[in-house]
C-alpha cells in the first residue's frame, strides 16, 4: 500500500501531470536520499537540479547491507530495478572475540555503493534531471538538504574495504566488541564488504586495510583480523569517515536521509531510512512544486512524516547502540546470548 497522498507514478504522470508547476526543486547531496527523491520528482514531471559535492562512481563508508526497505517504497520512488540484481542475503551471525553468540534470519540485499549510487545518478540524468557534480552548496530556502551526516566532533571512526577470497559462514557476519562493531556482508561478484564503526582513535601511521586490521586487533577481534589478513583486500575501495554523531540531527529545515537522522550502523537500516525519508518527502515536494504548499508547509509535513515513521526504530537503536558500546553491558549481553536468553530476531525487527 502507498503512503497517504502519494500517487502511483504511472497514474500521476497521466492524470495529474502537475500542469500547474510553479517551482523547480534543488537538492543538495547525491547520495541515496537525494538521488532517489530526485528520480521520483523527475518521474512526476518536476524539474530537479541536484548538486553533489563529489563525483561518481565512488566508494562510500557503508556496510552495503540494505535491510528493511519495502518493495513498495522502491516502486514509489521508481528505483526497484536498480536493486533487482543485488545479492539476496538471508542469514546472519552475531559474534564476539570469543566466538558465535547467535545465528538469525536477516533478509536483505548486498550491493556496493560504487555500483548503486552510479546507477541511481544515471537514472536521474536519463529522466532529464540536472546533475552538477563537484558542487558543494549551502542550505537555503528551496533547497532539499540530503547532504548526509553533518560534520561535528565525535568519537566515531567508520572504515570500509572490499575483499575477495574470503569465505563467509553467513551472508552477514557481525562482530561486536567494546571498541566497536564490524560487519562482513556479501555483495556483487563474490566480493565481501567489510565495514566497521570504532570508538578508539586510529593508530598513527597505519593506512588502508592495515588501519582496519589495527582497529580490529585493538578491539580484541584477533581471530577476525587473522582471517582478513589471508583475504585479498581491494585497497582502492578503502575509505574512512570521522566527525559525525548518531541519532537525530540539527539540520536544515527540509532535510532527508542522514542529514535528518542517522540510525546506528549496526542496524543495517540507514540506507532504507534514506529511501523511506525520500518517500516521506515526495508528496510535500510535489505540493511545493505545484504551488499547493509553501516551502515552510512542505518542509513541516515532510519532517512530521519522517518523525512518526522513524521514532520507534531510532529510539530502540540508540538504546541498543549504547549497550553495545558499554563494556559491562556487552559482557552481560554475551552471557545472555550464549544462554539463548536474548531475542535477537525480535530486536532485529525492532530497529527497522
Ligand atoms: C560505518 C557505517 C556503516 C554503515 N553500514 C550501513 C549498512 O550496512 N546498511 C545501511 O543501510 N546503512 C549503513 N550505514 C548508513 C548509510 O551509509 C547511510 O544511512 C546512507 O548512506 C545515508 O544516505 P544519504 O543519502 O542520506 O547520505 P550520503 O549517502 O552520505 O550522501 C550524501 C551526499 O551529499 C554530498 N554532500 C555533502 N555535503 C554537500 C553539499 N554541501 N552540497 C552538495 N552535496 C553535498 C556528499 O558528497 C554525499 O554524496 C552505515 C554508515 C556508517 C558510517
Amino acid at each position: 500500500m502507498l503512503p497517504t497522498g502519494i500517487i502511483p507514478l504511472a497514474r500521476s504522470v497521466e492524470s495529474d501531470s502537475l500542469a500547474a508547476l510553479k517551482n523547480e526543486i534543488t537538492i543538495a547531496g547525491g547520495g541515496l536520499a537525494g538521488l532517489s527523491l530526485g528520480i521520483a520528482l523527475q518521474s512526476h514531471g518536476v524539474a530537479v537540479t541536484l548538486h553533489e559535492a563529489s563525483a561518481y562512481p565512488r566508494h562510500r563508508v557503508c556496510g552495503e547491507f540494505i535491510s528493511g526497505v519495502s518493495d513498495e517504497t522502491l516502486e514509489t520512488l521508481g528505483i526497484e530495478d536498480c536493486l533487482a540484481d543485488a545479492t539476496q542475503l538471508q542469514n546472519a551471525s552475531w559474534n564476539d572475540h570469543v566466538g558465535r553468540l547467535t545465528e538469525m534470519q536477516a533478509p536483505g540485499r548486498g550491493i556496493s555503493r560504487w555500483k548503486l549510487d552510479e546507477r541511481l545518478q544515471r537514472r536521474f540524468v536519463s529522466l532529464g534531471g540536472t546533475l552538477v557534480t563537484n558542487s558543494r552548496i549551502a542550505p537555503a530556502s528551496g533547497v532539499i538538504w540530503a547532504a548526509g551526516r553533518p560534520r561535528q566532533p565525535s568519537p566515531w571512526l567508520g572504515l570500509k574495504c572490499h575483499a575477495s577470497n574470503l569465505e563467509l559462514t553467513h551472508d552477514l557476519e557481525m562482530f561486536t566488541s567494546s571498541g566497536g562493531y564490524i560487519g562482513l556482508a556479501k555483495i556483487e561478484d563474490d566480493m565481501v564488504n567489510i565495514c566497521g564503526l570504532f570508538k578508539t582513535r586510529p593508530a598513527r601511521g597505519a593506512k588502508g586495510s592495515a588501519l582496519l586490521l589495527t582497529m580490529l586487533r585493538e578491539s580484541s577481534l584477533h581471530a577476525l583480523a587473522d582471517r582478513l589478513e589471508k583475504a585479498d583486500m581491494d585497497e582502492s575501495s578503502f575509505c574512512g569517515v570521522a566527525g559525525f554523531q548518531l541519532g537525530k540531527q540539527e539540520g536544515s529545515a527540509f532535510c532527508i536521509g542522514d542529514a535528518a537522522s542517522m540510525i546506528p550502523p549496526f542496524t543495517g537500516n540507514g540506507m532504507s531510512m534514506a529511501f523511506e525519508s525520500a518517500e516521506c518527502a515526495l508528496q510535500p515536494a510535489l505540493d511545493y512544486a505545484s504551488g499547493r504548499k509553501s516551502w515552510l508547509e512542505a518542509s513541516t509535513t515532510s519532517t512530521a512524516s519522517q518523525a512518526s515513521r522513524f521514532k520507534r526504530r531510532l529510539l530502540s537503536a540508540m538504546i541498543l547502540h549504547r549497550l553495545l558500546m558499554n563494556p559491562a553491558a556487552l559482557r552481560i549481553t554475551s552471557v545472555l546470548a550464549r544462554r539463548r536468553c536474548l531475542p535477537f530476531q525480535t530486536l532485529f525487527h525492532l530497529v527497522r
